[in-house]
C-alpha cells in the first residue's frame, strides 16, 4: 500500500487523483489532503478518505472547516500549515496539484523530506527548475510527471538511453482559438476562452491553453525534466489530443504515447510507478477516430510561446519572471480588467524590463514579488 499526499485535492487534478485512489483501494491510501478554500468539497473528501492530516491554506475557510467534526483526522489551517503538510507523516509520494507559484515552497519542503513528487504543478518547475532538479538529485527523490505530455515522454523513455534523444515532440491541442488571427482574438470573452475543446481543467490552465502559454510553460517543464536543449523541444499542434507526445531518437524512430484524453491515466501512472495497473480509462477506438492531424504552431498570433522559449533560454530568474507576469495577466483577464491579447503585452513589457539573477530560492521569491508589482503597475497605467 502506497501512502500519498494530495496538495490541491479540490481542484481538477486533485479530484481526478482521488478518483484514481477510489479505483485502487488496495494500492493507494491518502495520508494527507490539502486545499485552499473549498470547504464543502474538502469536508466530503475528508469523510470519504479519512486522511491523518487535512489542511486548508485559506484561514477563513479553515475556521469554517474546524467547526465540523472528523474522527481520526487532524486539521490545520494557513499558508505555513499547507507548506508543512508537504512533509507530513509517512506518505511516500506528494501530488502537487495546486495551481501557480504557490506550489514552489511546498514542493521543496516535500523533496527535503525525501518524498517522491508526482508533479502536476508545472509552474514550480518553470520557476525553479534548476533548484528543484538539484534538490531532487541530492535527496534521491523522483520527480514523476503528471502533465499528460510529460507523462507521455516518461512512458516513451522507459528503458531508453537519454543521450539518444533527437527531439521531444510536444503535442498541443491548439486550444479553442486554433486557426484564428490576432484580429479575430481582440474581443474574445472569458466564456469563449474557458471553453476548451478537449480538456476540462482549472481556469488558470484553461486560459494558458488558449494563449498557448501553457505549451510554453510545458517547453520549460520538459527542458528541466529531461535535460535536453531548447532547440530539441518542438511543439506540434495536434487538435484531437490523442497522441499525448512523442520522442524522436537518433536512429529516426519516433515513439508516441496514445490514449483517450483522460488525466486519470497520467495521474495513475505517476502515483503507481513503476507499476502499470488496470484503470477505468476507456480504450481507444481507432475505427471511430476520423483522423489524427498535425500542424505547425502559429508563433505570430500566439506569441506567448516565443516568450516562453526566450525566457527559458535566458535562464536564471527569467522563467520565474515570465511565469509571474503571466499569472498576474491571466488573473486580470479573468477579472475583466484586461483583454485577451493584453496578456501577451503584459508579459512582453515585464520580461523586457526585469534583470536576470541567479535562481536561488531567496532570489526567486523576491523576483516573483517584484514582477507581480511591475505587472500590476503596468496594467493599472496601460488599461
Ligand atoms: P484547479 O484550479 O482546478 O485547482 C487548484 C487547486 O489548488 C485547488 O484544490 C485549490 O484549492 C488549490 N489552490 C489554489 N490556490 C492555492 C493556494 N494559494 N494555496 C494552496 N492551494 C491552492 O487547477 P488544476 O487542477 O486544473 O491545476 C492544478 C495544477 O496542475 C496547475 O499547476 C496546472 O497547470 C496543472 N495541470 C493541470 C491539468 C488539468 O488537466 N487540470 C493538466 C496538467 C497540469 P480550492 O479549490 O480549495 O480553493
Ligand atoms: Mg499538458
Amino acid at each position: 500500500m502506497k501512502k500519498i499526499t494530495i496538495l490541491g485535492s479540490t481542484g481538477s487534478i486533485g479530484t481526478q487523483a482521488l478518483d484514481v485512489v477510489r479505483n485502487l483501494p488496495e494500492e493507494l491510501s491518502v495520508e494527507v489532503l490539502a486545499a485552499n478554500s473549498n470547504v464543502e468539497l474538502f469536508a466530503k473528501q475528508i469523510k470519504e478518505f479519512r486522511p491523518k492530516l487535512a489542511v486548508l491554506a485559506d484561514e477563513a475557510a479553515y475556521k469554517k472547516l474546524s467547526k465540523k467534526k472528523f474522527r481520526g483526522t487532524e486539521l490545520a489551517g494557513g499558508r505555513q500549515a499547507f507548506i508543512d503538510a508537504a512533509a507530513f507523516g509517512n506518505s511516500q509520494i506528494v501530488l502537487t496539484a495546486m495551481s501557480g507559484f504557490a506550489g514552489l515552497e511546498p514542493t521543496i519542503k516535500a523533496i527535503k523530506a525525501r518524498k517522491n513528487i508526482a508533479l502536476a504543478n508545472k509552474e514550480t518547475l518553470v520557476v525553479a527548475g534548476e533548484l528543484i532538479t538539484k534538490y531532487a538529485e541530492l535527496c534521491g527523490v523522483k520527480i514523476l510527471p503528471v502533465d499528460s505530455e510529460h507523462g507521455a515522454f516518461f512512458q516513451c523513455l522507459q528503458g531508453e538511453d537519454m543521450r539518444k534523444i533527437n527531439r521531444l515532440l510536444l503535442t498541443a491541442s491548439g486550444g479553442p482559438f486554433r486557426g484564428k488571427t490576432s484580429d479575430e482574438l481582440k474581443n474574445v470573452t472569458v466564456k469563449e476562452v474557458l471553453a476548451h475543446p478537449t480538456w476540462n481543467m482549472g481556469k488558470k490552465i484553461t486560459v494558458d491553453s488558449a494563449t498557448l502559454i501553457n505549451k510554453g510553460l510545458e517547453v520549460i517543464e520538459a527542458k528541466f525534466l529531461y535535460d535536453v536543449d531548447y532547440d530539441q523541444i518542438q511543439v506540434v499542434v495536434h487538435p484531437q489530443s490523442i497522441v499525448h507526445s512523442m520522442v524522436e531518437f537518433c536512429d529516426g524512430s519516433v515513439i508516441a504515447q496514445l490514449a483517450v484524453p483522460d488525466m486519470r491515466l497520467p495521474i495513475q501512472y505517476a502515483l503507481t510507478y513503476p507499476r502499470r495497473l488496470d484503470s477505468p480509462v476507456e480504450s481507444l477506438k481507432f475505427w471511430e477516430l476520423n483522423s489524427l492531424t498535425f500542424e505547425r504552431p502559429d508563433f505570430k498570433t500566439f506569441r506567448g510561446l516565443n516568450y516562453a522559449y526566450s525566457s527559458g533560454k535566458l535562464g536564471g530568474t527569467m522563467p520565474c519572471t515570465f511565469n509571474a507576469a503571466n499569472e498576474v495577466a491571466v488573473n486580470a483577464f479573468l477579472q475583466g480588467r484586461i483583454k485577451f491579447l493584453h496578456i501577451y503585452d503584459v508579459i512582453e513589457e515585464v520580461i523586457i524590463r526585469r534583470d536576470i539573477f541567479t535562481p536561488t530560492l531567496e532570489n526567486l521569491l523576491e523576483e516573483d514579488k517584484a514582477t507581480r508589482r511591475l505587472a500590476e503597475q503596468y496594467i493599472e497605467l496601460a488599461y
